[in-house]
């Protein structure tokens, strides 16, 4: 089955087959490889865009610099932004910039990490997590 993802590192649109997911996959356009996954920052048209096309699920992060906690996961939600590659994609959305997708998704405290399937958030935490947790949470969402 194909899947498209979007590229962490230029935001291409690369389609996916599932007997990929053991070879090097390079992104067609940047031809950086797919697995090094990363974070990516969000706004709205960009959060958009992968709610739009990725096939995966997404995991997007609300958080603000003035927020120790937030910091404090940075680290983490990026190790587990690049265990998860192929999997789910994880965005960053800097709370204090993006209002409009703060109100619209009703975050009260941050850290708030909400999951993504298929346009619709099906879970969410508000607060400070280690890699593993993160995954593990994740893993049981999708
Ligand atoms: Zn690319």
């Amino acid at each position: 089955m194909n899947k498209n993802i979007i590229c962490h590192h230029c935001l291409e649109k690369v389609g996916v087959k599932k007997s990929d997911s053991e070879t090097p996959l390079y992104c067609k356009r940047c031809k950086k490889s797919l697995l090094e996954a990363k974070t990516v920052t969000a706004n709205t048209r960009i959060l958009e865009y992968f709610l739009t096309h990725s096939d995966l699920p997404l995991v997007v992060e609300f958080w603000a610099p003035w927020c120790g906690p937030c910091l404090a996961m940075a680290p983490h939600f990026e190790k587990a932004a690049f265990a998860m590659a192929l999997e789910a994609q994880f965005l960053k959305v800097n709370n204090e910039n993006e209002h409009a997708l703060g109100s619209r998704f009703l975050i009260k405290n941050i850290p708030a990490v909400l999951i993504f399937k298929k346009k619709k958030e099906i879970a969410r935490f508000t607060s400070m997590r280690s890699s593993k947790q993160i995954q593990k949470w994740v893993k049981q969402h999708i």
